[in-house]
């Protein structure tokens, strides 16, 4: 029943650290996370069941009302009785079916705050005990029907409330309906078909055309195709051969595979995405925690303005005690901050379900709202902006002060050098470099004492000598100088793009080696939609100037970082900070989660990776920079839906309050509360319709 409450706590929980995602190996919280929605479902059941029944006994009040009767002009003969027959069926409504709104009217007591629930226990509370003094005690007209009326809207309300969380978690239950509950598991030449529960890391299983991928694993025999659209949103099947990645919960669509378990359980990328979009549902927004400070002000306001107004009436003006009741009652109805209640949870759910649809995670409310006004964004070039897939274009090789630019041979052992030493690294050139050397059917060497130089390069001793391969600064720290010459043909190559690296043997320089890594074709698109949504485009690398100045040129960029050590790609982000922008940063999550926290709003790319995404805010599942875009679109839209609510919630009751009061009394205009829930419930009903209408927003470009 407690449902405000629960609310509250996760809401709690989840505002005090920025990555709700921690929270969730330390056990415990998952089982909470997984009974929300089953909560939120029965809630949404006893609601519904509340309201109908409710409604049901709410119609002979009605026709039982004189004021009704009167104003739809019909007249019901009384009989013996009924006057405890109307109050037999109003306690129904009022005790029974109004029963939740007490029960969280205390828990909202016990935690000191007084929220809506508290209010409407008064509205209904007060009215109902007042209408049995009328039916028992004294000669006055009752508010039956006028509590019923509102009791059986609020319950209305919260069963539309109860409803939409359920759908926004419906589609939680979509993803996690994709793990199949079997799977074929070899041992030797048996296969025997398991419970995908019991499956360890490292089993072998088989997957056959058209079955389900039931956890993460890595193909090791057999070729097939495979969807991956419910995951990734990307709905062209991606092949799949020895070696590659397969996805627990994708589709295996034409052959049979073979492959090893890399993760289960929770470390799958499906359960992690299933996460995330549950703690965002709960995360709470900026703007939410407005809305609750509101809620808490007008339950104040009401109180006492219905107490005022009581006290106005009735002593100063000696309007009668019934007069005096209904119109603090009125303020109290109206004042009901229900639509407030709903203005901002409704826009959260439904923006998180749709941005989970387009694979874009949101951890944490907050960042969503704040994509909306960022000034600059960030993006890391490897990878991001490019494919981050490394090709080695051409091998130089330096003897006696020339090159030697044949590829076929002639350079063959400076790339095998290269490739021994590189094959110490698990840089993105340096297995573009060993396969290279692969591809030639080179023989890798034995080195000796390899050092990776993050950001820089890597160093070695092969045949007594060392060697070292990196950018220029790298050779410029270790005392190798670069002959004018040299640095020509390298910058040369750099203004075509490519990524130039040296190769150092004992302090000379002994070749030139130089990748190419292609420049995705959505970076153009998506860095001149952003710019035309007024947003300002950076780049950022640990790569040479001039192949940044390539890759910015070409794509329109606003300014580029280039030659950035992985430690110092924070300071481009609080560069930017300190000239008073909203910094947005993208990433990869691997060295970039410094850059990642210290942004305003940090999006890591690629989720069911290298689950780096801690430092984020939102995690795209995809690696497509349009997606940003997107983000930025339903930032916007998420947050102007917000304040909207927010305003009319609000507006609302500023105009509704003093009328209820009877300040225009005296000018013959003095609101009902009958009027009040009338008006109570549009309002609560724009609200909510005007937070569906996000469901139809346009994210696509
Ligand atoms: P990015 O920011 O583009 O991801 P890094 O910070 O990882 O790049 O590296 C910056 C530069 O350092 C690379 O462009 C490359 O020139 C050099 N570098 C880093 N690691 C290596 C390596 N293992 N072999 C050769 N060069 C390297
Ligand atoms: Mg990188």
């Amino acid at each position: 029943m407690d449902y405000q409450n629960m609310k509250h706590e996760h809401h709690e929980n989840h505002s005090r650290q920025k990555s709700g995602h921690q929270n969730h190996g330390e056990g415990g919280h998952q089982g909470h996370g997984g009974d929300h929605s089953n909560h939120h479902e029965m809630m949404a059941r006893d609601f519904k069941r509340r309201f109908f029944i409710g409604a049901i006994v709410t119609i002979p009040i009605l026709v039982l009302s004189p004021t009704i009767q009167n104003w739809l002009g019909f007249a019901v003969p009384g009989f013996p009785g009924d006057k405890f027959f109307l109050a037999g069926l109003a306690s129904v409504v009022a005790l029974w079916a109004s029963w939740p709104f007490y029960v969280n009217a205390l828990s909202e007591l016990r935690k000191k705050t007084l929220g809506m629930m508290v209010l409407v226990s008064l509205a209904v509370g007060v009215g109902y005990l007042y209408s049995l003094s009328t039916t028992f005690l004294i000669e006055a007209p009752d508010f039956y029907w006028e509590i019923s009326t509102l009791a059986v809207v609020l319950l209305f309300g919260h069963w539309m409330e109860m409803r939409a969380v359920v759908g926004a978690s419906g589609s939680l239950k979509e993803l996690v309906k994709l793990i199949p509950p079997k799977a074929n598991k070899v041992a030797g030449d048996d296969i025997a078909e398991v419970e995908t529960e019991t499956l360890l890391v490292d089993d072998i299983i088989l997957i056959r055309p058209g079955e389900k991928v039931p956890v993460d694993a890595v193909v090791l025999d057999g070729e097939s195709s495979v969807n991956e659209a419910l995951l990734t949103g990307e709905s062209k099947p991606v092949g799949k051969k020895a070696g590659d990645g397969l996805i627990g919960g994708s589709l295996n669509i034409d052959g049979s595979l073979k492959a090893r378990v890399l993760k289960i359980g929770k470390d799958t990328a499906l359960s992690q995405i299933v996460e995330l979009v549950k703690n965002a549902q709960s995360s709470k927004p900026k703007t939410q925690r407005l809305a609750d400070k509101a809620a808490h002000y007008l339950t104040l306001t009401a109180i006492i303005v219905g107490v005022l107004t009581f006290f106005f009436w009735n002593f100063l003006l000696g309007a009668s005690f019934v007069f005096a009741l209904t119109l603090a009652i009125t303020v109290i109805v109206i004042t009901c901050p229900h639509a407030l209640g709903l203005a901002i949870p409704t826009v959260t759910t439904i923006s998180s379900a749709l941005a989970a649809k387009h694979g874009i995670l949101i951890k944490n409310m907050d960042g969503l709202e704040k994509a909306r006004d960022v000034d600059w964004i960030i993006f890391d070039k490897t990878g991001t902006l490019t494919k981050g897939e490394f090709g080695v274009s051409d091998v130089i090789e330096i003897r006696d002060g020339k090159f030697k630019t044949d590829n076929n041979g002639a350079t063959s052992k400076i790339l095998q050098i290269a490739a021994s030493l590189e094959n110490h690294s698990e840089h993105v050139i340096a297995k573009a470099v060993v396969a290279a050397a692969k591809t030639r059917g080179l023989k890798l060497l034995d080195i000796k004492n390899a050092k990776a130089i993050p950001g820089k390069g890597i160093s070695g001793i092969f045949d007594n000598a060392e060697v070292i391969i990196g950018t220029g600064r790298l050779m410029a720290e270790r005392s190798v100088t670069i002959a004018e010459g040299q640095a020509g043909k390298a910058n040369e190559l750099e203004r075509q793009g490519k990524t130039v690296v040296y190769l150092a043997l004992d302090k000379q320089i002994a070749g030139m080696i130089a990748l190419s890594d292609l420049i995705k074709e959505e970076s153009k698109a998506a860095i001149q939609n952003l710019k035309d949504m007024g947003v300002k485009v950076a780049m950022l690398t640990g790569d040479n100037k001039e192949t940044a100045a390539y890759v910015a040129e070409a794509l329109g960029l606003d300014h580029f970082f280039a030659e950035v050590l992985p430690g110092d790609k924070v300071n481009a982000v609080r560069e930017l900070q300190r000239k008073g922008s909203t910094v947005m940063m993208v990433g990869d999550g691997v060295n970039d989660a410094p850059a990642l926290t210290q942004a305003d709003v940090g999006v890591a790319i690629g989720a069911g990776t290298d689950v780096a995404i801690e430092s984020a805010e939102i995690v795209l599942v995809k690696n497509n920079p349009q997606d940003i875009v997107r983000l930025i679109r339903l930032s916007r839209k998420t947050t102007a839906k917000m304040k909207q609510n927010l305003a009319w919630a609000t507006g609302y009751n500023i105009v509704a309050i003093p009328l209820a009061a009877g300040v225009l009394a005296g000018y013959g205009i003095l609101l009902r509360p009958e009027w009040g829930a009338l008006a109570m419930t549009a309002s609560s009903i724009i609200v909510v319709f005007n937070a569906l209408l996000l469901r139809k927003a346009k994210l696509s470009v």
